[in-house]
């Protein structure tokens, strides 16, 4: 089975494909990750990646579509994928298209006002990936799953996430209809609870 997450940055998609992964043994693809993955190791992608996604901005498509087809062609994937962040617009959505078939859209719902206080609010564990918020860490920097370090992330400053949301709507959105269309496409309340969030998605996954 595949299946898309969709959702604004800082929805809540890497929070719900954590949990998703762990419960369905999905392989998790996080296009996002695999980004910041090769910034870490300095690779030439990941050099590429860094400028533009500091900025909040888009890495090009070609590069985007060649990463995510190439981590679609290994073997732990031949029996379905999640995919977090990725397509986010409409030339990347035909081109998964062209590649794969697509089984069920989620689209995590929260209202764009919400957003930019969380993200700038936001700590991720440098271990396991799981994120917070200050305003219920009060003053805590070791994550409570399993005490690894928690960091900002570089593109969670208030310009970048200005970008990045305005980028969200003129590009992503679009996909709610594209995916509506294709009649794969369900919504969850994402402003709800994160494990009220994932309940919704057990009834839409079970
Ligand atoms: P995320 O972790 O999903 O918030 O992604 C972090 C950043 O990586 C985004 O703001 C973009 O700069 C870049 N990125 C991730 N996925 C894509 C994509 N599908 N297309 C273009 N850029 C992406």
């Amino acid at each position: 089975m595949n299946i898309i997450l969709l959702g604004a940055p800082g929805a809540g998609k890497g929070t719900q494909a954590k949990r998703i992964s762990e419960k369905y043994k999905i392989v998790h693809i996080s296009t996002g990750d695999i980004f910041r993955e090769n910034i870490k190791s300095g690779t030439p992608l990941g050099v590429e990646a860094k400028k533009l996604i500091d900025k909040g901005q888009f890495v090009p498509d070609d590069l985007t579509c060649q990463t995510v087809e190439s981590r679609l062609s290994n073997s732990d994937c031949k029996n379905g994928a999640m995919l977090d962040g990725f397509p986010r617009n409409l030339y990347q959505a035909e081109f998964l298209k062209q590649i794969t078939n697509i089984d069920k859209v989620i689209n995590i719902a929260v209202p764009l006002e919400c957003l930019m206080a969380r993200l700038t609010g936001r700590r991720v564990c440098r271990e396991c990936g799981e994120s917070f918020h200050i305003d219920s860490l009060n003053g805590e920097t070791k994550c409570s799953y399993c005490s690894g370090e928690l960091y900002q992330r570089d593109d969670d400053n208030e310009e970048a996430v200005a970008t990045r949301l305005a980028i969200y709507t003129t590009k992503t959105q679009v996909l709610i209809d594209y995916y509506e269309k294709l009649g794969v496409l369900k919504t969850v309340d994402g402003s709800k609870e994160k494990s009220d969030v994932f309940k919704e998605i057990e009834v839409l996954l079970d």
